[in-house]
């Protein structure tokens, strides 16, 4: 059969790409519209070979990729992609299901629900977010933090809406300077006028300070607008720094405000009972809380987990019933459609990827995975401060380091890194800290060894090397 032949080869094609990702260039070099250049015009008209398609990847595509599972990829965040999840969306193609209701598969629906349980057991969330939890609560996969935000910030609107009489003009969002943009865009969509970037400082650790918040919810009631949402971060994009959930949650929540957690890339990092005691306290003052499976726990994208305390506002916000059009009248359901707490009808039985790495590695193993970057990463903050040359420019957490070359102007930082990237051997990206041009090493990769992060510092140092000369 053609689907058995073809199927095996390409299982072979994935395994020689995986095992010979280090001949690539890690960042790709073409410039924009290469690809329309190189192929035809027009689909053909007659079925081509597989080896044929196969040959233009090489020679086309592969130019044209950056290669986000090599394991000197430390750009934005790592999105790391696992044998395990790739069989169980193999599984999931198959299947070929759109699961919006209950009905459309009741498989797809029960194992999703189940799975975020395992999940939130396994980062110790507080049980009020399990679907056992007894407060209406429980998760539901999105295909991104930035979804998950949104429906977040749908729920918060429908409940201030009907439960305060709040006019949607006088509605106003929080969230800090260090906030991910899909905090604004979940604004437009909503539209939702008033949005707080709310300031922090190095001295904070660039992270929310209860009293400033307190003080921009308090002004913005004076002036007779309504708190409705916080968005709380737990790994900023920039510098992975945490907000003190706990203490912002209780100051929105005296306001009547809805505390979101935006745990997307760090939430993973729950597992390990350490991250856990240091950065994932009090979590169950939060409404909701989300993290991508896909970027550091071996689930290919997209899998953001999305676990609310009580989805009731949610579907408020999502669904076309009519009972959940009405506040205050809770119908329980006799089975969950998740369609409800989503924005499109059409789903993907994504479940499978996750229950697929959770049960072929076992907690175990990915926590030691996880702690195995956390380790690397501290290892090269070690040869960082070694090197006067460098300084760190913020305090290293969940495997994302930050330096930069002491002294150096912000154009000649941003060239050191172009020389960095063109060297095709690393690719990082850089932000910016306290208004300074900062370079950040992201160590996640899933073949992200010591010996690929110490060659990259010693690529570095060599380049700085250079520079002086
Ligand atoms: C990566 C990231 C996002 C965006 O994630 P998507 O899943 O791509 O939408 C949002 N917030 C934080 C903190 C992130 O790290």
């Amino acid at each position: 059969m053609r689907f058995r032949r073809l199927g095996y080869s390409m299982v072979d094609a994935i395994v020689d790409y995986r095992q010979t990702l280090e001949k690539y260039p890690v960042r790709s070099e073409v410039a924009s519209g290469y690809l329309a250049k190189r192929l035809p015009d027009q689909a053909p008209e007659t079925p081509e070979t597989m080896e044929e398609i196969m040959a233009d990847v090489q020679e086309h595509i592969m130019p044209g990729m950056t290669h986000w599972q090599h394991p000197n990829f430390y750009a934005w965040y790592p999105a790391n992609s696992s044998y395990p999840a790739m069989l169980g969306d193999m599984l999931s193609s198959a299947l070929g299901i759109i699961g919006f209701s209950w009905n459309g598969s009741p498989a797809a629906t029960e194992l999703e629900t189940v799975v975020l349980d395992w999940f939130a057991r396994f980062l110790n969330l507080p049980d009020c977010f399990l679907s056992s939890g007894g407060s209406g609560g429980g998760g539901v996969i999105q295909g991104s933090a930035s979804e998950a935000c949104l429906v977040a910030l749908l729920a918060a609107r429908t409940r201030a809406l009907k439960q305060r009489g709040a006019a949607p003009g006088s509605l106003v969002a929080y969230a800090t300077d260090q906030s991910h943009s899909c905090v604004k865009k979940a604004c437009m969509i909503a539209g939702v006028e008033h949005l707080r970037l709310v300031e922090t400082r190095g001295a904070d650790g660039w992270a929310l300070d209860p009293a400033t918040l307190e003080a921009a919810m308090t002004a913005d009631e004076a002036a007779g607008l309504h708190p409705f949402f916080l968005n709380t971060l737990i790994g900023t994009t920039s510098t992975a720094a945490v907000d003190p959930v706990a203490d912002v949650a209780a100051v929105a929540a005296r306001h009547g405000a809805w505390t979101h957690v935006d745990a997307a890339y760090a939430g993973v990092f729950a597992c390990l009972p350490e991250q856990h005691a240091q950065h994932f306290q009090g979590l169950e003052a939060a409404d909701s809380i989300a993290t991508n499976a896909h970027k550091g726990m071996l689930v290919t994208f997209d899998c953001c987990a999305l676990w609310v305390k009580d989805s009731f506002w949610l579907r408020s916000a999502l669904s076309l019933e009519p009972q959940y059009q009405f506040a205050g009248l809770r119908h329980e359901e006799e089975h969950l459609d998740y369609k409800d707490w989503q924005v499109p009808l059409g789903r993907r039985f994504r479940a499978l990827k996750l229950w697929f790495v959770l049960r072929l590695y076992g907690a175990e193993k990915i926590r030691a995975y996880l702690q195995h970057h956390l380790d690397t990463a501290a290892a090269l903050v070690e040869l960082v401060k070694r090197d006067d040359r460098f300084e760190l420019a913020a305090p290293p957490r969940f495997g994302l380091v930050c330096f930069r070359l002491r002294g150096a102007s912000d154009e000649e930082s941003r060239a050191f890194l172009e020389r960095i990237n063109r060297s095709g051997k690393a690719f990082l990206v850089h932000t910016v800290v306290g208004g300074r041009h900062t370079i950040r090493c992201a160590i996640g990769g899933v073949q992200t060894q010591w010996r690929h992060v110490e060659s990259t510092w010693r690529l570095i140092q060599q380049l700085a090397e250079e520079k002086e000369a």
